[in-house]
């Protein structure tokens, strides 16, 4: 299939594209005259009448986003309503007040009721700090006052939302606007979005299907354009929303879109298509089309989208829809919005390393955009424009170039704009306005009111600088089109390119667009070239091949599938190899250190270039899925380029401090042959991390990849030879345990890295001592009995999504994967359900597909191993999703424990242990996890900062991970690595690794002690 036109505008650089927009957004003096006169008499009345702008947005406009206290307001209006239990809701309040200093606010806003929260929130503070002066009338206060400022809290969000929210049930909505007779036009929005589960997505269908009936029914006599309408988000509708599902997305959702559209037609409603995250926009246009095209909704011009101009495709969106338009004989409202998941989707993209960014940086680039696109819209042949924006000068300039076209719509939120459209209407009665109404109880409101907080907080938004009375007309005036030409269009300086993240001393590896279906169809060719091949692996000794007679392996997804074979090194050979690679240590160490790191940034750039290739195989040999496999070749080049910058920074001589005449230097040297022994999980990313940092630190290695990963490991030499790196000083050893034992027991071994069990380090430990000679050392990283925290001010969609991919995803053979769910009684139930309802959306099978979630187990033996520990556990299983036939699988499940303790071992599988806690019994869950003796990755979930501060003072655990997942730590920005049971440290990716890789050198010498100390006879 060919890639549609807009796709090619996905991430492209930003000035030529803001500049285009600029050009095409820019007015001749005389209409910029007019445009300004009119946007400056509504910013003037908005301005005038106290109540223009509404008592939440001065409320936001005294507490924006770049006060603590904004911050802290908005924290508790999107956790307070949530939660059930008395505890953690004062838990919260008490964090969240405290934290502020309500007293710089007092008296300071023109709104009297602005003045009077104000004042609550400080008489709030008291009450519940810790602080208050102590004796019986205060504890009594305190006592009585509790309940009394969580039920005052309680209200005060109840209003942030009601602000916001037209009603709780669309019969509220509906009443509250009084949709037949109301001057405005109505478009009601069911609120909700992100459904996690079937269940989900089933409620928030009937909850559009009955709102659509009621719209119906409530319309009255409004005819054609008039008509209130509904808008729905796709994401709220199929439970896994996501270009990687696209084909599944496609058979299911149609169906039901087509349903609601068809309810809409027949009630004649308007029924437009949200707009949501850039990485939907593809997904969203095909589900669209496929509902415009059937010939059931003939002659109905009720079906429209949004589009959201800060996106690089949007012009070239509303040309497509023109012409879908035009294809399918009708026409389609659009409406424009700038776009409302800006951060979001900066940091999306930072993360998956991508070329560009989806939107513009600069709010100028995106005002200019949404003017581009007006233009486009205005002129299209098929389409009816709706602006939806609070922005005078934006709405001056479009009343502008309407002129007197009747088919012109402007939108704004409930809850927003009230003033601007009051005095747009009073100038212009003709002009036709609707308004968005969400509807929904504080279950659902949520996401939506922290997005509209943020939009009237952010420093950026035309109606936050619109209420600071400091901010000049002129500024609020100021043309975006001149804006972006002063600066030639080029991104904000702030937001540096995914690429650039970390400096210029270090490039970020490069991510594919796993969104973009051609991106996808182009890799799978690649991979598919590979998968045509076969693999042939053998061990490589002083640069030649080594080993038994070759043994086949097979891809643990298909066990019919055989995919190359393997020639594993007999434990006698290790003494000679070992014997070589001590023999090739100096000369390496001899090398600048700058010399050594250049070799393994070449083998980074060897390994970027070849991406497709080791993912092919990571997929094959190790069955990781597509992402998991992207995220190992990302991993292992930040490693190559991660040590060969610390390489240079971190182990460059250091002069020391002494007495005058003389000179003491520190230097690092390599410390001889190191071993490295690495695990099947991360075959690429944990086997290149080990061996790159030892030979950076000017080691020779010899490395013993996991036998089930030999292939792997066997292209990574090749591929660091061809970097440049001496055969003789990296050899490859391919072989069991038995292998690795000759290997750390053998003459002139100087060190032994080790990721896997930690018997496998005991053995390696008791080994090493047992040698009679030099003290060596290991650094061993093992596994863990990793736990993740759940309180109830937890936001349960994002503690189900972070635990699928915490627990299950990778089919949980991670050593930082969740093993053990602690979640709050009063949550747990919903939690737990909703839990099993993703794990049910979860799909297992061929790794090699891109909607494939879980791939394979490694081996017979781990499948085993999880199987027995699952009969072990009885009727303790909650759940378990089948597994196909074919290859290693097992199903994902979840087990109930009543004490952490009744779990022995590590599981290492795709198995959630499920235990719950009591409010206010934090430190006792806190005890169990540090009882378990390991102490890798933890994860917390909860708004109480208090709650996570003691998590983090007590937990002893290396990796803490705060309302996120807890997987998937990135080179040089999650150092990565456990205590206790769970490893030696110092962590992989972090600063302190090299040197524990070297040893330490001082030379000192007197400079005196050729004929005096001539540089302190030489002081003036
Ligand atoms: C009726 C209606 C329906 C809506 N439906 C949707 C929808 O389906 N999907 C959706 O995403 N949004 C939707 N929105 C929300 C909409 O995106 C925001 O309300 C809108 O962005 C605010 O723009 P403005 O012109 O009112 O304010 P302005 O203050 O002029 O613009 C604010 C906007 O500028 C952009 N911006 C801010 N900083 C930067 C920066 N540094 N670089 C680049 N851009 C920046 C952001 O988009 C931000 O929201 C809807 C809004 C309305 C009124």
């Amino acid at each position: 299939m060919s890639e549609p036109g807009y796709q090619a505008f996905y991430r492209v650089p930003e000035p030529q594209l803001a500049l285009t927009s600029a050009q095409a957004a820019r007015l001749d003096a005389e209409t910029r005259a007019q445009v300004s006169a009119v946007a400056a008499r509504l910013i003037g009345r908005m301005r005038e009448h106290a109540n223009g702008t509404g008592v939440i947005a001065r409320f936001l406009s005294e507490y924006g986003l770049s006060s603590a206290e904004g911050v802290v307001l908005l924290s508790l209006a999107e956790a307070f309503l949530r939660i059930p239990d008395a505890f953690t809701a004062d838990l919260l309040i008490r964090d969240k007040l405290g934290e502020a200093d309500w007293a710089a606010h007092l008296d300071r806003s023109s709104s009297t009721l602005v003045n009077a929260a104000t004042l609550a929130l400080r008489a709030g503070t008291d009450l519940v700090s810790e602080s208050a002066r102590k004796g019986v009338l205060h504890a009594l206060v305190r006592r009585v006052g509790r309940p009394l400022v969580r039920r005052a809290i309680g209200h005060a969000m109840g209003m942030l939302g009601r602000q916001f929210v037209l009603g709780r049930t669309i019969e509220e909505a509906l009443e509250r606007a009084g949709v037949a007779t109301h001057r405005f036009r109505y478009s009601f929005d069911m609120l909700g979005e992100g459904a996690r589960t079937r269940a989900d997505a089933e409620r928030y269908f009937h909850a559009y299907a009955m709102a659509i009936d009621s719209i119906g029914a409530a319309a009255g006599n409004r005819t054609g354009a008039d008509r209130p309408g509904i808008s729905v988000k796709l994401s709220a509708l199929h439970p896994r929303f996501e270009p990687a599902q696209r084909t599944r997305v496609l058979q299911e959702l149609v169906p039901v879109l087509t349903t609601l559209a068809r309810r809409a037609c027949n009630h004649d409603l308007a029924f437009t298509v949200d707009a949501e995250e850039s990485e939907r926009l593809e997904l969203t246009l095909d589900v669209f089309a496929a509902v415009a095209a059937l010939p059931t909704l003939d002659g109905w011009n009720g079906l429209g989208l949004a589009v959201q101009a800060y996106q690089k495709r949007a012009g070239a969106v509303i040309e497509w829809l023109d012409a879908l338009a035009a294809r399918t004989g009708r026409r389609i409202p659009v409406r424009l919005v700038k776009g409302a998941y800006w951060d979001s989707e900066i940091k999306r993209t930072q993360e998956r390393g991508l070329d560009g960014y989806p939107v513009f940086t600069r709010k100028a680039a995106t005002d200019v955009s949404y003017l581009a696109c007006a233009r486009v819209l205005l002129a299209a042949q098929h389409l009816v424009p709706a602006f939806a924006t609070h922005n005078a000068l934006t709405v001056a300039t479009l009343l502008e170039w309407a002129g007197t076209r009747r088919d012109v719509e402007f939108q704004r939120l409930h809850g927003m704009g009230d003033g601007l459209y009051e005095s747009l209407l009073e100038d212009n009665p003709n002009v036709n306005c609707r308004i968005y109404a969400p509807v929904g109880g504080h279950d659902d409101l949520l996401a939506y009111l922290v997005r509209r907080l943020l939009e009237n907080g952010a420093n950026s938004s035309f109606v936050n600088a619109l209420q600071d009375p400091t901010t000049p007309i002129d500024q609020l005036l100021a043309d975006p089109a001149e804006t972006v030409i002063a600066f030639s269009g080029t991104p904000h300086p702030r937001i540096l390119l995914p690429r650039d993240l970390y400096g210029p001393d270090r490039l970020n590896a490069a991510g594919i667009d796993l969104s973009d279906r051609m991106a996808v169809d182009r890799l799978q060719a690649a991979m598919h070239e590979v998968w045509s091949g076969r693999w042939d692996a053998h061990s490589l000794i002083d640069g030649e091949a080594a080993g038994q007679p070759p043994g086949p392996t097979c891809d643990p997804a298909c066990l019919e599938r055989p995919i190359g074979s393997v020639r594993m090194l007999a434990p006698p050979m290790a003494a000679a190899a070992c014997r070589i690679g001590a023999g090739a240590q100096p000369a390496w160490n001899a090398r600048s250190r700058h010399a050594r790191a250049d070799c393994l940034r070449t083998a980074a750039d060897l390994l970027e270039a070849r991406t497709p290739t080791f993912m092919a195989i990571a997929i094959r040999e190790a069955g990781k899925t597509i992402p998991d496999a992207l995220a190992e070749v990302r991993e292992a080049v930040d490693f190559l380029r991660y040590y060969a910058r610390q390489a240079e920074q971190a182990l460059a001589p250091l002069d020391l401090p002494g007495p005058t005449g003389e000179t003491n230097q520190l230097t690092y040297s390599g410390r001889g042959l190191v071993v490295c022994i690495s695990p099947w999980n991360f075959p690429l990313a944990i086997f290149i991390g080990q061996v790159s940092a030892a030979l950076a630190a000017g080691n020779s290695v010899i490395a013993k990849p996991a036998p089930q990963t030999s292939i792997m490991a066997h292209r990574a030499v090749r591929l660091m030879h061809e970097a440049g790196i001496p055969p003789d000083v990296l050899q490859l050893a391919l072989g069991d345990a038995r292998l690795g034992q000759a290997l750390v027991a053998a003459p002139r071994v100087s060190g032994v890295v080790f990721t896997g069990s930690t018997t496998g380090a005991k053995h390696i430990e008791r080994a090493l001592a047992a040698i009679n000679g030099t003290i060596l050392p290991l650094i061993a990283e093992t596994g863990g009995q990793n736990a993740m925290i759940v309180d109830s001010s937890a936001l349960p969609e994002q503690v189900v999504g972070d635990l699928i991919t915490s627990a299950f995803l990778s089919a949980g053979q991670r050593c930082s994967a969740a093993r053990v769910l602690f979640v709050q009684d009063e949550v747990a139930d919903a939690i737990v359900e909703r839990l099993i309802g993703a794990m049910n959306e979860l799909r297992l099978g061929d790794p090699a597909v891109l909607s494939t979630d879980i791939g394979p187990l490694i081996d017979g033996a781990s499948r085993q191993r999880l199987q027995a520990h699952l009969d072990a556990m009885g009727s303790r299983v909650l759940h378990q999703l089948p597994a196909p036939a074919g290859g290693h699988f097992f199903g994902p499940a979840l087990v109930a424990l009543d004490d952490l303790s009744l779990l022995k071992t590590e599981v290492f599988g795709p198995v959630l242990h499920v235990v719950r806690w009591r409010a206010g019994a934090l430190d006792v869950v806190i005890d169990q996890i540090n009882a378990t003796g390991y102490g890798l990755t933890l994860g917390i979930h909860s708004r109480v900062n208090s709650t996570v501060e003691r998590v983090r003072q007590r937990a002893c655990v290396g990796n803490l991970y705060v309302n996120r997942s807890m997987v998937g730590a990135v080179v040089g920005v999650q150092p990565f690595g456990g205590e206790g049971l769970s490893g030696t440290g110092p962590k992989a990716g972090g600063p302190n690794y090299l040197k524990r890789l070297c040893t330490e050198r001082v030379t000192t010498v007197d400079t005196t002690s050729a004929g005096g100390n001539a540089s302190l006879w030489t002081l003036d």
